[in-house]
């Protein structure tokens, strides 16, 4: 009897992973001709400054739509495009879409407007990664200081030459860095003390009891007290409720994502968003100069 139990569960278990090797062949197998088929796309999502809630950048954030799959997460797809070496084309075509965009912006819009763009091991650890980076900056005019690349813990694992080495050369250039997903890692505090980052994020996953969970809210605000003893700024990420907001401003959390303020957007409804701000600006303006 027990046998049998266990030849059940051994072939549901090699069923279910049938199913997630077809599901990742395919995956893998339309992500090859992604960029080509134009398939991929730049959404941008916000950041506000806490106190005044005024967006003073965006985050860069992948979509893929494909006829087959349909719209697969970039939780999904960014592992197997790192695995797969994919990343590195698909990592330029972000950086170059997203710088594009920034130039626009900071034409018309405001000059210290910052694009946050999240850069994943694989590419890091490419040799000619900074030349391609200060290439970009030049050609799209860019000032570097208004560029923030954000990274994981995962980029300064078996930390090796290459990465310090560019990490000192992107921050010699002014490139801002950013610790992605601070507090989910095992050895984030370390890495800050020895590497040169800007910004701090926390994590979403503490963001989101604070108002519930007395334990998480006192994480929280250790890690905001934490970044700005080091000097860095500290961003949270996935803010939904104003109730949330109040207790990061209260903090003194500098500035805020989430979908609070919005969801990640395409080009043409991210650039409405930053016009409505523009009016609403020169409609206090007016209105203050008429008192
Ligand atoms: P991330 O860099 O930590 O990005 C933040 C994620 O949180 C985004 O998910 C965003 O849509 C989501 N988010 C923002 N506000 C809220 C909120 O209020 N509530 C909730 N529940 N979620 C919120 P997304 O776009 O699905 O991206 C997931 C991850 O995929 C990113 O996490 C990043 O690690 C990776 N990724 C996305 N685009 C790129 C890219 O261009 N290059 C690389 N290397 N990785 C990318
Ligand atoms: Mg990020
Ligand atoms: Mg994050
Ligand atoms: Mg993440």
């Amino acid at each position: 009897h027990s046998k049998d139990q266990g030849r059940n569960t051994y072939t549901f278990y090699t069923h279910q992973m049938n199913l997630d090797m077809h599901r990742r062949l395919k995956v893998e197998e339309q992500l090859r001709s992604a960029l080509k088929n134009h398939e991929l796309s730049v959404f941008f999502q916000p950041f506000v400054d806490i106190r005044s809630r005024k967006i003073i950048g965006a985050e860069a954030l992948l979509r893929w739509n494909n006829e087959l799959l349909g719209q697969v997460t970039p939780d999904e797809f960014i592992p197997i495009a790192e695995q797969t070496g994919l990343i590195i084309a698909i990592g330029q075509y972000v950086i170059q879409t997203a710088l594009t965009a920034a130039s626009q912006w900071q034409t018309y819009f405001n000059r210290q407007f910052k694009i946050a763009v999240n850069v994943s091991p694989k590419q890091f650890r490419e040799s000619n990664f900074v030349d391609m980076l200060k290439v970009s900056l030049t050609q799209y005019d860019i000032h570097p200081s208004t560029v923030e690349l954000e990274i994981t813990e995962g980029v300064l694992l078996n930390g090796d030459q290459i990465i310090t080495h560019n990490l000192q050369a992107i921050n010699d250039i002014g490139v801002s860095i950013s610790m992605d997903d601070f507090g989910t890692g095992y050895s984030s505090l370390s890495y800050l003390r020895s590497y040169p980052f800007n910004t701090l994020k926390v994590d979403k996953s503490f963001i989101n009891d604070i108002t519930v969970d007395p334990g998480d809210l006192e994480l929280v605000g250790a890690a905001i007290a934490m970044g700005h003893g080091l000097n860095l700024i500290v961003v949270a990420e996935g803010v939904e409720t104003e109730e949330q907001y109040h207790l990061l401003n209260a903090l003194k959390c500098d500035y805020g994502q989430g979908y609070l303020f919005s969801k990640p957007l395409p080009q043409d409804e991210f650039e409405a968003l930053l016009e409505a701000q523009i009016k609403v600006e020169a409609q206090t303006k007016q209105k203050l100069n008429s008192e």
